[in-house]
């Protein structure tokens, strides 16, 4: 199929790559050149604008920070909603907020076009791999029509309702995440701070209702081992947890820990670390606290 693809950063230049992988024809923009480049160097179309991707394809996808670069992206001057063809279909793989989606959505059927969300579970890693978890929303037979490309870039597909139902489910589902991560980060270092042992905590929370994927896989690679490089950065989960908080907020359900999550982010962002990886919240505590949390090299 001919497929375009905008926002070709962390996640958005290997999903590119998995769906050029398996002989999909690809026209790409990103607004950072170098990688365009990139991908144009394994023969894809390094298009002018958001426009002239939709022009060429009969399958958009996009994969871009947040609401507003989605709106400028798909609505703006030279927006996807000025090239997309009659029948084809418009993919949103970035985290924003569903009525975002909604309203995108409604321009883009206008053009008798048609638009599904298809946000994107698990990490950058599993984006390389091919192997990420979507959340999507939208018409069953769109979906249908689209899974061929959606498979080269994931292995857990789920189909969780109407247009924007992906979204909801995205930004619950990194809020729920980002809880877990925030509790695991205070108990490591108070933990050590009060004389126990990584090595003691680690082995006791495998055996109870403690353990998570946090403890398990994410902090061993990356903070634990004392690398904060991004990864998923402080200002993006900053950004989902701010959109899942007020959705929350919005649907009247009180969210006591999501606030907490949300205001640890924000004293993050304040501190300087809204560049490096959100597992970076492991320095955030242990500099006060005046102790280190490491796993010994092996
Ligand atoms: P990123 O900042 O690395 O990549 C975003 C890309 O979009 C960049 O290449 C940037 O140049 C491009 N871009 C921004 N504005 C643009 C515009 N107006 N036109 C064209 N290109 C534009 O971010 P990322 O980590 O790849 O995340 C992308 C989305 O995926 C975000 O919504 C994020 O929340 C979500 N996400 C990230 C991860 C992760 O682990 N990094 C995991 C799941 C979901």
């Amino acid at each position: 199929m001919k497929v375009g693809f905008i926002g070709l950063g962390t996640m958005g230049g290997p999903m590119a790559r998995n769906v050029q992988k398996k002989g999909h024809a690809l026209a790409v923009f990103d607004v950072n050149r170098a990688s365009v480049d990139a991908l144009a160097a394994s023969g894809a179309v390094a298009a002018a604008s958001p426009k002239d991707v939709a022009a060429a394809s009969e399958i958009v996808i996009t994969m871009l920070p947040d609401a507003p670069d989605v709106e400028r992206v798909a609505l703006g001057a030279d927006g996807i909603v000025h090239g997309i063809r009659p029948g084809a279909i418009y993919v949103d793989m970035s985290t924003i907020d569903p009525g975002t989606t909604r309203k995108v959505g409604a321009a883009i059927r206008a053009k008798g076009a048609a638009m599904i969300d298809s946000p994107v579970g698990k990490t950058a890693d599993a984006a390389a791999a091919g192997t990420s978890t979507l959340m999507i929303g939208g018409d069953a037979d769109v979906i249908a029509r689209v899974r061929p490309v959606l498979e080269c870039m994931a292995t857990d597909l789920f189909h969780c309702g109407a247009l924007g139902a992906g979204q909801t489910m995205k930004l619950l589902n990194n809020l729920l995440a980002q809880a877990i991560g925030e509790a695991s980060v205070e108990a490591l270092v108070a933990g050590v701070k009060a004389g126990l042992t990584l090595d003691v905590m680690m082995s006791v929370l495998r055996t109870t209702m403690a353990w998570n994927q946090h403890l398990a896989v994410g902090m061993p690679k990356r903070s634990l081992a004392g690398d904060f490089k991004p990864g998923f950065m402080m200002k993006l989960a900053h950004k989902d947890c701010r959109l899942a908080v007020s959705m929350v907020d919005a649907l009247g359900v009180k969210a006591p820990v999501g606030h907490a999550v949300l205001a640890s982010l924000q004293e993050g962002l304040d501190k300087g670390l809204a560049n490096d990886d959100v597992g970076a919240l492991l320095k955030l505590r242990e500099e006060p606290a005046g102790v280190t949390v490491r796993l010994a090299k092996p």
